[in-house]
């Protein structure tokens, strides 16, 4: 395509960029989630956006399938970022990666230096780095999703996990004994097509560089 792909994810991403694509000049034509469509156009004939699953947005970046898209810096730790030029903090989506654990569990007993713990998460990189730098030993668990069941059914001793209000923890008799890093969503872009298309990449660049709320 000569015009610009731009990848995002469902939901909080979706919502928080739109103002954005506003200060871009970009209006899309469907709300995806109202529509099943996976690419959808917009005001701008040479911008269209493809929506993925969240951790799959700096995939499609790095092969060149989207020329820009929007990652949660969890997503952007575990992938690596490879290939990826990282412009712009766009300060959306913000939440903490934390260590959960059921309520009432002797975290502070069981993270001693030296001792074992079993660890269910997603984000094994940021919880492998994390335990390193804590001296604790872990088993880790990978999990695809609803990490918050593992401690309740004893898969785990401790969960790491996205926390943004608290109310899934809460909700589940969890509680947050450990920050491990703060996340917000950024920018990324393909480095090929930087060079290549940079007279349309660098307007919507410096677009969502004015409209980024601190
Ligand atoms: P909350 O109940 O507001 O603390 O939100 C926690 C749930 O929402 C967890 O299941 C997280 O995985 C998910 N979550 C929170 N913030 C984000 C975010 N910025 N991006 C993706 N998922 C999130």
């Amino acid at each position: 395509m000569s015009g610009i792909t731009i990848a995002l994810s469902k939901g909080r991403i979706f919502e928080e960029t739109l103002p954005l694509l506003a200060a871009a000049g970009i209006t899309p034509t469907d709300d995806p989630e109202k529509s099943r469509k996976l690419i959808i156009g917009t005001n701008r004939p040479d911008v269209q956006l493809v929506i993925v699953r969240a951790s799959d947005t700096p995939t499609y970046v790095q092969y060149g399938a989207a020329d820009m898209g929007i990652a949660g810096r969890d997503v952007l730790i575990e992938h690596g970022g490879a290939g990826l030029y990282q412009p712009l903090d766009l300060n959306i989506a913000r939440c903490r990666v934390c260590v959960a654990v059921r309520k009432g569990f002797d975290y502070a007993r069981a993270s001693q230096p030296g001792s074992r713990i079993r660890v269910a998460t997603k984000y094994t990189k940021i919880a492998r780095e994390h335990f390193a730098s804590t001296g604790v030993h872990v088993d880790l668990i990978k999990l695809y999703g609803s990490m918050e069941l593992a401690p309740l059914v004893g898969l785990s001793d401790a969960i790491v996990d996205l926390v943004s209000t608290g109310n899934t923890l809460r909700a589940n008799n969890l509680e947050a004994v450990e920050d491990i890093t703060t996340i917000s969503s950024r920018l990324v872009v393909n480095q090929a097509a930087l060079k290549v298309k940079r007279a349309l990449l660098q307007p919507v660049i410096d677009a969502f560089a004015g409209a980024v709320t601190p």
